[in-house]
């Protein structure tokens, strides 16, 4: 246990933002490279720059990814493929892979360029979220990542003085905006979220009324039908979909008790086929891409040994 959380502070060490293709990912990659040697596993990377530490045919692997964002904590990410090389040490007879997978923070992401796919992808990764510390609950078994619909919705007002123009003469788009936002909000809730994260004002000058205004619009559910009809009710102009991706069961085979989530994050388990995922519990709230981000050892090594048992049972 103490080894797999000094190997996080060891990567996190690197660099709290390791950015894709960075340096700083390099040389975590260049640090799991040698672990994964230390574990018995055969080192080899493929066009995208993935790692992989395999053992015989290795048609299941387990992993996550090493790239980071800015502001990031020591778990999300690392701690899959920590997991990952510490489960194969385990299981040192057993054909399989531990992989290191390429910017999946930023894109363009590693999992979504294999050239080859596994049987079986087993992804540990910290919840980032309160559900597991509400439930009292160390794990959480994934059983689908939500789908997510992306675009903006642009208004179109005139451009006038802040002074001289009364206010039953303006066309200001960004009150406009401001309607639409809470439009936004009050549309989802119910096995739904929608928000607005971003937005552009022209020409975003105090003494200027605002004359364009572009509002960005991420919508999420883990139902296809009920993220189509979020996306009917909030009116916006969509530029990227996509479907719920649902997951396997191998966690679930291992932890038949264990409480059952969907994720509104992305991950690489969204794009390897034959993908299961297993959450442990966030502490600090539920906090994540921030320092505080927090999983206990204690949990870790819970989490560590479902993982081992749902590879041994894959593998021979
Ligand atoms: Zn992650």
């Amino acid at each position: 246990m103490t080894r797999i959380l000094e190997r996080l502070e060891e990567i996190y060490a690197i660099g709290q933002h390791r950015a894709a293709y960075s340096p700083e990912e390099d040389a975590a990659h260049a640090l799991a490279a040698r672990w994964m040697e230390e574990a018995g596993l055969e080192v080899s990377r493929d066009d995208a720059g993935n790692l992989f530490g395999k053992r015989g045919a290795a048609r299941v692997w387990a992993g996550s990814h090493l790239d980071s964002v800015p502001t990031a904590g020591k778990f999300d990410g690392a701690l899959g493929v920590v997991a990952a090389i510490e489960a194969a040490g385990r299981l040192p007879d057993r054909e399989l892979a531990a992989v290191a997978f390429r910017a999946e923070e930023s894109g363009p992401m590693g999992s979504l360029r294999l050239t080859e796919t596994p049987d079986a992808y087993l992804e540990l990764h910290i919840e980032q979220g309160p559900v597991l510390a509400g439930l009292d609950a160390p794990l959480g078994v994934v059983t689908a990542i939500a789908g997510q619909a992306r675009g903006s919705r642009t208004f179109e007002g005139r451009a006038d003085h802040a002074g001289t123009t009364p206010m039953n003469a303006r066309a200001d788009a960004l009150v406009e905006a401001a309607r639409f936002i809470l439009h936004v909000h009050d549309s989802a809730g119910d096995g739904t979220v929608a928000t607005v994260g971003a937005i552009e004002a022209e020409p975003n000058a105090v003494n200027v009324v605002p004359e364009r205004v572009t509002v960005s619009v991420d919508a999420r559910s883990a139902d296809a039908r009920l993220l189509d009809a979020l996306i009917e009710r909030i009116g916006f102009d969509v530029r990227w979909r996509s479907d719920p991706v649902p997951m396997g069961d191998a966690f679930a085979a291992v932890l038949p008790d264990a409480p059952r989530l969907v994720p509104g994050a992305g991950h690489d388990a969204m794009f390897v086929p034959n993908a299961s995922m297993l959450f442990v519990r966030s502490l600090n709230g539920g906090v994540s891409h921030h320092p505080d981000e927090l999983s206990s050892a204690e949990d870790i090594a819970l989490a560590v040994d479902a993982l081992t048992e749902a590879l041994s049972r894959l593998t021979r």
